[in-house]
């Protein structure tokens, strides 16, 4: 410890928090909306009376999105900067992490639609570059890596490339032709997930969906010098938190039959570690499949944004307080 010398950190990691509306189910019992936003970056427990947790009542983020805001607000204040730093050669990813059914798919989905759009505007007014889109995705479930650009492949295995780092063996990559071609290949990676979670019942819950697009460009500078970059940016749809097996609120418990997801669990201490920020500490990249296919994306120069999706019921507050909880930690 230095006397006097004051911790610098890198806002490398932004974390914001969206609640969603109540669901015609929710409503149709009865729950009620336990979760306000006030200023744009707080979330409020409105409901003191009913909280025996003793827990923080409030929470403070850099942007908070309550249940009026369309995605395209999450995207511009929450994810684009990030995403558009790939354009730049930076590695980055996005990830929505939150309980199952509090609208992690939803909103990722959106990201992806408004990046996807964005990416190809600046391409358009950027004449003087050459880009290239590739896009490449995979699933992973139990520790298990699928393909879900070519379903029939079988597991996939990860290889260390003394120069590239951990690469996904044999993982497809195709080039988009252009925007449509890309939504196009999005879309079907979507169904393939899909397919997965109606044979694996709920796979959505367990399952991590990572959708890679990989964005090289080159530009002419003169006669014989040509600069170009490349990097990745990777929308993550996590698996369901309730798998990340947090007990931070004192006497909540592990729902039963509720299985604790390594990647995921791997993936909060890697987080955790980051947002630390501290000199020379060990981070965990290798304990898990996740981290280690996104250990590029993640930390170093990478930029990072993590949408920490909530649902506003009174019925869910344990776990949308683990959320907060994470979100906490992350930022
Ligand atoms: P998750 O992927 O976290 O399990 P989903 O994204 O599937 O959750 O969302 C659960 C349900 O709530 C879906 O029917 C979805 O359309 C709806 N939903 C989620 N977020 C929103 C939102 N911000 N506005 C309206 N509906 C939403
Ligand atoms: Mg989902």
């Amino acid at each position: 410890y230095t006397p006097g010398r004051s911790r610098i950190k890198e806002e490398k990691i932004f974390v914001t928090v969206r609640v969603r509306p109540l669901s015609k189910k929710e409503l149709s019992l009865k729950d009620q909306e336990a979760w306000t936003c006030v200023d744009d970056n707080k979330i409020v427990f409105k409901m003191p009376a009913q909280d025996r947790s003793n827990s923080s009542s409030s929470y403070t983020f850099d942007k908070v999105f309550g249940a009026a805001c369309l995605t395209e607000r999450v995207y511009e204040e929450g994810a684009k900067d990030v995403a558009l730093s790939a354009l730049t050669g930076i590695n980055a990813t996005i990830f929505a992490y939150g309980q199952t059914s509090s609208g992690k798919t939803f909103t990722m989905r959106g990201i992806t639609e408004n990046a996807v759009n964005d990416i190809y505007k600046h391409i358009d007014n950027t004449p003087e570059r050459d880009f290239t889109i590739k896009i490449s995705a995979m699933e992973i479930y139990n520790e298990i890596v699928r393909d879900l650009l070519k379903p029939d492949s079988g597991p996939l295995r990860l290889l260390d490339d003394p120069e590239r780092g951990t690469i996904v063996d044999k993982l497809e990559e195709e080039t988009a032709k252009d925007s449509q071609h890309l939504r196009h290949l999005i879309g079907l990676c979507e169904e393939q997930r899909q397919v997965g979670e109606t044979a694996l019942n709920d796979n959505s819950s367990r399952s991590h969906q990572i959708i890679r697009l990989i964005v090289e460009s080159t530009v002419r500078e003169n006669s014989d010098c040509v600069k170009s970059f490349v990097a990745s940016l990777n929308f993550v749809d996590l698996a369901g938190s309730e798998r990340a097996g947090q007990t931070h609120a004192s006497g909540a418990r592990l729902k039963e039959g509720c299985h604790i997801n390594r990647s995921l669990l791997n993936l909060t201490t890697v987080i955790r570690t980051l947002s630390q920020g501290k000199q020379g500490v060990h981070i965990p990249y290798r304990n898990s499949k996740l981290t280690r296919i996104l250990q590029s994306s993640l930390g170093g120069n990478a930029r990072t944004a993590i949408i920490c999706t909530m649902s506003p019921a009174l019925s869910h507050v344990e776990q949308s307080r683990n959320t907060l909880f994470f979100a906490t930690c992350a930022k």
